[in-house]
């Protein structure tokens, strides 16, 4: 088969040309970056592991009708999506205070918020992802007000629905961050959620021992990063067994 002609290549995964007009091919790559890319590193398995848990995620809220970017798994590490014009805002949602919240509003790491908590971000490296308000995404154009009512009611439909997913196989959803997109089909115009959801862009810690099992054990040096990884797909219920191809379903836990 003939090379697909790659179209842009971020800091965790590759987007390649798709099959068919109107489609894109996810790479997902072993990398990892933390602190704005100051710090770097490799994950082995990293790719293959959350190509699943974005699958498995993604599937799961499709199934609640979150329209999302995801098409199907490829392979390993391929995913095929739907192309879509990515919004430049990264949304934060928080459900205990963790990493920069903790940091910037003093409030100790692993207290419950009062509720959850929407926070924007403006997609630049080179600003180093600053926080913004509403007021700046709809003043500047990156979204309109309507596309941040869709964006929001969306992303607390998210938060809802992977809290309850991830508590029932002993996970505490501390943080995550998402990614939107807008999806083109004949005349209407759709926001969609797009990216990834895996444990390099979430906070899961242990609901018994608080464990981290996400990028933080990279970002802070805590070793067992593959690990944590694995046992967060294995909790899902999606971890190939050696040897066998079988999907479990989510193991639940008492
Ligand atoms: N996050 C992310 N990409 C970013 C910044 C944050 O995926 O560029 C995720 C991060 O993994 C965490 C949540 O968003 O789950 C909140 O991150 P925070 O603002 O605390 O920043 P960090 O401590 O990661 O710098």
């Amino acid at each position: 088969m003939a090379r697909r002609r790659q179209l842009y290549e971020g800091k965790a995964k590759i987007l390649f040309e798709g099959p068919e007009p109107g489609t894109l091919v996810q790479y997902f790559k072993d990398d990892a970056t933390a602190f704005n890319a100051q710090k770097k590193g490799t994950i082995t398995g990293k790719g293959v592991l959350n190509n699943r848990i974005s699958e498995f995620l993604m599937t799961k809220l499709a199934e609640i009708n979150v329209p999302t970017h995801f098409i199907r798994r490829l392979n390993m590490r391929e995913q095929l999506i739907k192309e879509v014009e990515i919004i430049p805002v990264e949304v934060v949602v928080r459900n205990i205070a963790a990493g920069s919240l903790a940091q910037r509003l003093g409030i100790p790491e692993g207290t419950r918020l009062p509720r959850s908590i929407v926070e924007y971000y403006y997609k630049n490296d080179q600003l180093g992802d600053p926080m913004v308000a509403e007021e700046h995404i709809t003043a500047f154009g990156w979204a309109t007000p309507p596309d941040m009512d869709d964006i929001v009611h969306l992303t607390l439909r998210i938060n809802d629905f992977l809290t309850g997913l991830f508590l029932g196989v002993g996970i505490t959803l501390v943080d995550f961050k998402l990614e939107f997109g807008r999806l083109y089909e004949n005349e209407d115009m759709r926001i969609v959620l797009a990216d990834e959801i895996s444990p390099d862009n979430c906070r899961l810690w242990d609901v018994k021992t608080n464990e981290k099992m996400d990028k933080d054990r990279f970002r802070r040096d805590l070793g067992k990063i593959e690990e944590a990884y694995q046992e967060v797909a294995r909790r899902l219920g999606i971890l190939p067994e050696a040897g066998s191809r079988d999907m479990k379903g989510p193991e639940t836990m008492q």
